[in-house]
């Protein structure tokens, strides 16, 4: 059914999830669901939303054009985000609901955290309304995004859940190797935000470009490849089909160790002052 078989993972609840996701952010409208319900067919099965993306209804209704045409529900990955202005127990289940209201396809596969926004410290009730939800079988797998490790300590400590996913800053110019560390050490799967730095001059650094020319493929599928290796599932955002599948096509070469190290070495710090200990998102 798709053109491109994207390898599925099981996370630390038993729930299924991909080893690469569609990012979604600025797909709205009539053609946000063209381009989604492209992501679809080309294989795509996590899907990245939110509450602040203002496109769940998109999402939900490129979702509900791809199972008509005959891919499985049961095999997508629908993924959104409570947001800051929604934290608190009683919220979080308010949040969660309208979600699945706007989505309209009833049970939501992974629910995140969007910002941690310590000033409020509100996230441990967040989370608590979030397992509630799981609880009664709205949401399937609850998860978090923007969390530090410390964060991340108390979440487990304070509630006994570990998260099934941490969303992250994560391309090149951020590896994140002490929170990915981490992440493998408690069984949560890194989810990489921005994996293509936003495109930005990552894709033009002569080592990504030389290793393309050497591997016989895009300075794209490099980076994307980069992530597969490390173990984080990214979710790049394209509104093209022709560029969504170039993403999605990096399951046939490997990268030598010491060029995924390489890579790794062009750290130079986050794209924007997105610090989730100072940053915060309503
Ligand atoms: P990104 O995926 O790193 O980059 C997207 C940009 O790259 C777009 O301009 C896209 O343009 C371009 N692009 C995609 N494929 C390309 C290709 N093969 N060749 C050349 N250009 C290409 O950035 P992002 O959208 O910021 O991040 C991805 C997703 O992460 C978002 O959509 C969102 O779902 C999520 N996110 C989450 C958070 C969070 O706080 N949790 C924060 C930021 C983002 P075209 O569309 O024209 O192809």
């Amino acid at each position: 059914m798709a053109d491109i078989d994207i390898p599925a993972i099981t996370l630390n609840d038993g729930t299924p999830f991909a080893e690469l996701g569609l990012g979604t952010y600025k797909l709205t409208g009539e053609e946000g669901i063209a381009a989604i319900e492209a992501g679809i067919r080309t294989g795509y099965r996590v899907l990245d939303t939110a509450v602040n993306y203002g496109n769940e209804r998109e999402v939900g209704e490129a979702v509900r054009r791809a199972t008509e045409g005959g891919v499985d529900r049961e095999e997508i990955i629908v993924t959104t985000k409570i947001p800051g202005r929604h934290h608190g127990y009683d919220e979080a289940i308010a949040s969660g609901r309208e979600s699945s209201a706007t989505l309209g396809l009833g049970r939501i596969d992974l629910l995140l955290i969007h910002w941690p926004n310590p000033s409020v410290d509100k996230y441990v009730d967040t989370f608590r309304g979030m397992i509630a939800l799981r609880d009664e079988g709205l949401v399937r797998s609850v998860g978090v995004s923007n969390f530090t490790r410390p964060m991340l300590e108390r979440l487990i400590d304070e509630t006994g859940v570990v998260p099934s996913v941490n969303q992250i800053e994560l391309h090149p110019y951020f590896p994140q190797a002490e929170m990915r560390a981490f992440h493998a050490e408690h069984g949560i799967r890194t989810e990489s935000w921005s994996p293509l730095a936003r495109r930005s001059e990552l894709l033009t650094e002569p080592l990504i470009r030389d290793l393309a020319a050497a591997y016989q493929v895009s300075p794209t599928q490099v980076v994307l490849r980069w992530h597969v290796q490390l173990g984080a599932t990214a979710i790049p955002k394209s509104a093209d089909p022709d560029r969504q599948r170039e993403n999605a096509d990096v399951f046939g070469f490997m990268l030598d160790d010491d060029h995924v190290e390489a890579i790794s070495a062009l750290e130079r710090g986050r794209l924007f002052d997105a610090d989730p200990d100072t940053h915060e998102e309503f």
